[in-house]
């Protein structure tokens, strides 16, 4: 059985960003709805007592699955999510400063990159910033699907399904990749 990872700072932390409306429905029943349904689906199953990487990795594009996989994979998202927002200013190491000059050319064009994926993911899904086979890259993936998945390590994520922004933002994504990547990113998570 998995449990609700708790939030890693208060649900008014990240107000104005996140509004504490925004975070009581995301972490409180979107997330919530996921981490229930998931034990529901593994219960009995061969799944059961497996770590939630193992899960998503066996399931992953197995039609009889899809269930199982589309509940994991978004436990997976949120709680990386969750980490990937910090309410006070951080900074990325050196060594992850280093490689992202040395992978996308400057900081600045990270953001672009990260921006441009999340505002052009059609419909629901995630950006990220990964590291694949020690190449720094970005990523956009649909619905559940987790860098994870494929054997990709992810560093940061963020969620584009509307119910991240809509109540605080409606319709406007961008607005909300302009925030959240001026005023969220927790580089030290990322970092570690
Ligand atoms: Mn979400």
């Amino acid at each position: 059985m998995f449990e609700m990872m708790a939030l890693p700072y208060e649900t008014t932390a990240l107000v104005p960003y996140v509004t504490e409306e925004t975070i009581n429905y995301h972490y409180g029943k979107h997330y919530k709805t996921y981490v229930d349904n998931l034990n529901k689906l593994i219960t009995g199953t061969e799944f059961e007592n497996l770590p939630l990487i193992e899960i998503i990795k066996k399931t992953y594009g197995k039609p009889e699955y899809q269930g199982i996989f589309n509940n994991a994979g978004q436990v997976f998202n949120h709680e990386f999510y969750w980490k990937s927002m910090s309410p006070q200013p951080t900074e990325p190491s050196e060594e992850l400063k280093n490689r992202i000059v040395q992978d996308f050319g400057s900081m600045e064009k990270l953001l672009e990159a990260m921006k441009n994926a999340a505002v052009s993911q059609f419909g629901s899904g995630w950006a990220w910033l990964v590291d694949n086979n020690g190449k720094l890259e970005v990523m956009k993936t649909a619905n559940a699907d987790t860098p994870v998945a494929h054997g990709i390590k992810p560093l940061l994520n963020i969620d584009v399904w509307e119910h991240a922004y809509y109540l605080d933002y409606q319709n406007r994504r961008a607005d909300y990749l302009d925030e959240f990547l001026k005023h969220l990113v927790n580089w030290k998570f990322a970092s570690e």
